[in-house]
């Protein structure tokens, strides 16, 4: 009844006029907001120290593991990493926008919205989904259409072919082509069909410039894929670049309207999901070429995830259909650091994970092109269980490894573990994986023990609320680090800013935060009151300060803070060091060049650990 009474406050809430928030509005709503109470409403808190815990609401889990801090007015879930500011929750809880979110904290507080908030008189009018889902399917067919036969699609088509892509499959998954110029989409949508402005935009299929009455067109020149819910309805297309052209990102996708929600699409799904059922498995690859070029090779039960972040919403509509996955991404870095990602988001849900190992540099599609199919059928038959995969690598890997590191990567597959719901799985998981790693069971378990946040029996002497899960607590980056001390104080912020470069800090979410707040530290010289990073504290770097926030704090925040410098500046360099490696085995006539640029980067390197070490002593 509660959600019912809340979609009818929220339709009548659309009806207005679209709002405009100014900042000392937002702001006046969050003070009188506690967020204790509004959390309260809808996730039974206890409390817990000087925090509030419960069971996380945007994931399934037994043991609380989301946490409530009054003082900072913020909320974190150790579990699925989700966390911000009030208005944050508000977002997730009802899944609407920033704008709805304060109306309707405004609406519960009894706030009312002042006159000169709600006037927008560029604001579409609501259309129906019926309306946009028959529009959206018309523009693909258009699309369609333009790639089979428009004389501008050759580039599209001459691209599919090079991917070996044959024309029954442009006609199975609708590919398209958006054309520029007098046959583009905006010209038959607006000239034809008599669609108007509105309803384009509305759809994100044209933008409007941000000088004068002007429009532009969001897909121009490039290969279209449609991306269908899983009913089956059209709800935004994904348009890749074309070769020779060089202009925007590779893909780009519809933005976030009312239909199109990133967090909630997977590829291919309405098409998979019959598939799914029957082999009982889902395949999920990273990008669309991928999952057709799968569906040609005969594994039809495949979805991608196409680019956008793994979330605990795609995890439930996986785990509606199956509960057995297989992943093939990247045989990249990238690939591997995104499985790892992934993985505690599906164990979170229960699902079971294998791994496609693709050799490095190869993708289902590549792989297909250079083995054909029943290679490529034969390396998913070879799918292995994640943590296998885990322990294959760090064995493959550690005859070049120091013991830290290996004690490290010990550490992150055991942080793979913690993340499992059911402690009899953990438990026969270390019995399997004990051996293999030449570890003790007992340390393993103890190890598992402190991961989950059980203190071992002998020294149960910490507080109430150190029994919650903590299983990220030993794996903060750098820049992580750094973050956490220059919240603390504006002088680590101002350290920092110091002697970091721009380049030295990694672009990230927690990254980003970093250099706004180390530019923020230079305009002044008050101690932070905590206001500074209110813009901040939604979305991801919402998520990446309340994750920081939520840490163990360390003993001494200087050093703390020295030691990330540190290793942000080494990683900068190493990342140099990687970039001319690549390029000697490009370019072996430039051979001597390249070294000499090296032995200096070595140098540099060498000199920073000797600096860091004096500062240590
Ligand atoms: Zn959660």
């Amino acid at each position: 009844m509660i959600n019912s009474f809340k979609s009818d406050l929220l339709s009548m809430l659309r009806t207005l006029p679209m709002l405009k928030i100014s900042d000392e509005f937002r702001e006046m709503i969050r003070d009188r907001a506690d967020i204790v109470e509004i959390i309260g409403k809808t996730v039974a808190l206890k409390q817990a120290g000087q925090d509030f815990v419960g069971l996380c609401p945007f994931h399934e889990e037994r043991t609380p593991s989301f946490h409530v801090v009054p003082s900072k007015q913020f909320f974190h879930c150790f579990g699925c990493k989700v966390g911000g500011d009030v208005f944050e929750f508000v977002k997730l809880r009802d899944k609407v926008d920033f704008v709805d979110a304060v109306r309707i904290l405004a609406d519960d507080l009894g706030v009312p919205i002042p006159e000169q908030e709600s006037q927008d008189p560029k604001a579409p009018k609501g259309f129906s989904r019926k309306l946009q889902h028959r529009t959206l399917n018309e523009i693909a067919d258009f699309y369609h259409r333009q790639l089979l036969q428009n004389g501008q699609a050759d580039q599209a088509r001459k691209y599919l072919e090079s991917r070996d892509i044959p024309l029954e499959w442009w006609k199975r998954f609708q590919l398209g082509y958006a054309p520029s110029g007098p046959d583009s989409l905006f010209a038959w949508a607006v000239r034809q069909k008599k669609w108007s402005y509105n309803l384009l935009t509305h759809l994100d299929l044209i933008g409007r410039k941000s000088e004068g009455n002007k429009f532009y067109e969001r897909f121009r020149g490039r290969l279209i894929f449609p991306i269908q819910d899983e009913p089956g309805n059209v709800i935004g297309f994904s348009a890749r670049r074309l070769p020779p052209d060089t202009f925007g990102g590779k893909y780009i996708n519809t933005r976030e309207t009312d239909l199109f929600h990133k967090g909630r699409i997977l590829y291919n799904l309405h098409r998979a999901k019959e598939e799914i059922a029957k082999s009982g498995y889902v395949i999920v690859c990273e990008g669309q070429l991928d999952a057709i070029t799968l569906t040609m090779a005969g594994m039809p039960n495949v979805v991608a995830a196409q680019g956008t972040a793994w979330t605990p919403v795609h995890s439930k509509m996986m785990r509606r259909h199956t509960q057995q996955l297989v992943l093939a991404l990247d045989g990249d870095v990238a690939g591997q650091t995104a499985a790892g990602a992934i993985f505690p988001k599906l164990a979170a849900a229960e699902i079971d994970v294998k791994v496609v190992v693709m050799p490095a540099g190869e993708d289902p599609n590549s792989y297909f092109q250079k083995h054909g199919v029943d290679q490529l059928r034969a390396l998913f038959r070879k799918a292995i269980d994640f943590f296998d995969w885990q322990v294959d690598r760090l064995v493959q890997e550690s005859g070049s490894m120091t013991e830290a590191q290996k004690i490290h990567r010990i550490d992150t597959i055991l942080g793979f573990v913690a993340a499992l719901p059911n402690p009899l799985y953990r438990a026969s998981l270390i019995d399997r994986l004990a051996p293999r790693l030449h570890c003790s069971r007992q340390a393993m378990e103890e190890q598992l023990g402190r991961l989950l946040g059980h203190a071992p029996a002998a020294r149960r002497t910490e507080p109430a609320n150190r029994k919650f899960p903590r299983v990220d607590r030993f794996q903060l980056t750098p820049e992580e680090l750094l973050l956490q001390a220059a919240l603390s104080s504006r002088q680590y912020a101002e350290m920092a800013a110091l002697e970091l470069t721009p380049s030295e800090i990694p672009n990230t979410p927690p990254g980003r935060v970093l250099q706004e707040l180390l530019q923020i530290s230079l305009e002044s010289d008050v101690e932070w009151t905590g206001r500074e990073w209110n813009h901040l504290m939604n979305g991801e770097t919402g998520t990446a300060i309340s994750k920081v926030l939520m840490q163990p704090v360390p003993g001494d925040w200087a050093r703390a803070a020295r030691d990330a410098i540190f290793a942000l500046k080494r990683g900068a360099i190493e990342q140099q060091v990687d970039a001319l490696n690549r390029k000697m085995s490009a370019a072996p006539d430039q051979i001597d060049l390249i070294l000499r640029q090296k032995r200096k980067l070595l140098d540099r390197l060498v000199i920073l650990h000797k600096i860091h070490e004096c500062a240590e002593e």
